[in-house]
């Protein structure tokens, strides 16, 4: 039996193509994932954490919203759509949207959990060796996402009292009474800090120290011309840049895709106004932004954090805490399986080069791809790793895949803004007519 697709990984991006496959009958696909059940981000469930995107970001609304894994069709086959519009929620709560996903990987047949893919061979198909069987597959969607990261100085002391922000649900149970330290300013390090300085006045620890390289606490910028980079326009441009251009870029709007969102700024706010002047509990917080932490050791009492004040480059700051929370971000996950294919991939730096259609370029047949899900970021830009246009590039692969089945796919109209330049726009306008 030779399937047309197997996925490696069931997060959001592959249960996304899972999703938008599935009304394909005749197409033998599946997905696995090492995970024994779906999660998603399961440690970080901090009480009021939202979406971060319009709830038609969903797994396939955007690409085809007749599909039946519509987050709508969720809360309607749950019996809660009504609760959910009279609860007026300004976002999807994260937790609810983890059950949607979960309830869609519950419902497709064609995704597997517990099965962890561990090679990929080639010899006219591709071979996949899980964990539990061998298949044969046409095509491939790697979407193994991100790992946490933590910075390599630090990576020999983690443990119960140092840990990366995706471990707070577990870890964090008691903080009470302890000093702690979180190092990292965006979102998850935010929710971290709002979550170690909320509890009640007999739960709050002794000192909560949050250390930002930014020069502040800053926001994300949700505002609507900056909307367009996560529009399937904007990464087709984006695309087509070159690479020195893509980095500078990135580097300029990485507020976009990682500044805090401001709710989540003005509930800190609020809540150290509270500790300060109404609960006379002012010294819990300390904030230190325009600052990096160079090195970390314990002294056999407790953690000791060697900072630099960026501006002064004083490093006469040290940080001592009993617990040390790293919210320093993720980085794309290693994948190992594709070693037995490596050498015939070609790479643009550190990621693996893709095509239009976010098939790998390499050297095998062109009707043997490799899609890259969630992998190309200094190629396709901010909205890559984010749920914004999972449908979109799940339904570009599914195109490039089933070439000759038609797809649901509607045609876009124009940005408002004219990112290309204008010439080569109105000459593409003028061919089109
Ligand atoms: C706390 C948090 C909140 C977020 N909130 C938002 C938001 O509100 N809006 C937004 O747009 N983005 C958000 N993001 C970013 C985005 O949702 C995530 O990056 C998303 O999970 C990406 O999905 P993915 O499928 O590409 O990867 P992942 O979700 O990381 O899934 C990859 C999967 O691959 C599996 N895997 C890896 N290797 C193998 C293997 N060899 N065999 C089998 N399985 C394997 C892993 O177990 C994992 O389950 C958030 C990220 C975080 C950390």
């Amino acid at each position: 039996m030779i399937y047309q697709c197997v996925g490696v990984g069931i997060g959001p991006s592959n249960l996304s193509l899972a999703s938008l496959l599935y009304p394909y009958k005749g197409v033998l696909s599946a997905f696995f994932d090492r995970k024994p059940e779906f999660a998603w981000h399961d440690g970080m469930y901090f009480p009021g954490a939202k979406l971060q995107v319009a709830l038609f970001k969903d797994l396939v609304t955007l690409s085809d919203p007749t599909n039946p894994f519509s987050f709508i069709s969720y809360l309607h086959a749950e019996g809660k759509i009504h609760h959910f519009l009279n609860a007026r929620f300004e976002a999807v709560p994260r937790r609810e949207f983890r059950n949607y996903l979960k309830w869609a990987s519950d419902s497709n047949e064609n995704v597997h959990f517990g099965e962890e893919v561990t090679q990929i061979r080639f010899d006219g198909h591709f071979v996949v060796e899980t964990d539990k069987r061998c298949i044969r597959a046409e095509n491939i969607a790697v979407g193994v996402g991100t790992e946490a990261h933590i910075p390599s100085f630090a990576r020999n002391h983690i443990g119960p009292t140092q840990f990366h922000v995706s471990e707070y649900g577990a870890k964090a149970k008691s903080l009470k009474a302890k000093r702690v330290a979180i190092v990292g300013g965006g979102q998850s390090g935010a929710e971290a800090f709002l979550d170690a300085i909320s509890c009640d006045h007999d739960l709050l620890p002794k000192q909560v120290t949050w250390i930002s390289r930014r020069e502040n606490f800053l926001p994300l910028d949700d505002s609507p011309f900056v909307n367009d980079y996560f529009m399937p326009s904007f990464s087709d441009y984006f695309f087509g840049q070159d690479a020195e251009f893509k980095r500078a870029f990135l580097e300029r709007n990485v507020l976009a895709s990682d500044g805090i969102s401001e709710k989540t700024l003005r509930e800190i706010y609020q809540r150290l106004y509270e500790l300060r002047f109404i609960e006379d509990c002012g010294n819990v917080s300390v904030l230190m932004p325009g600052r990096t932490v160079e090195q970390v050791w314990h002294d056999g009492r407790q953690w000791g954090l060697a900072v630099t004040h960026d501006a002064t480059k004083s490093e006469e700051e040290p940080v001592y805490a009993d617990i040390v929370i790293w919210a320093t971000g993720f980085r794309s996950a290693r994948m190992p399986f594709l070693d037995p294919l490596v050498s015939r991939l070609e790479y643009e730096d550190v990621e693996v080069r893709i095509d239009t259609n976010f098939a790998a370029v390499w050297d095998g047949p062109a009707n043997r791809r490799i899609f890259m899900l969630n992998a190309a970021r200094r190629q396709r830009g901010l909205a890559e790793p984010n749920l914004s246009l999972i449908a979109w590039r799940s339904q570009c692969v599914i195109e490039a895949m089933l070439s000759g089945v038609s797809c649901t796919r509607a045609a876009q109209k124009q940005s408002f803004m004219t990112w290309q330049p204008i010439n080569a726009w109105s000459e593409r306008q003028h061919r089109a007519v």
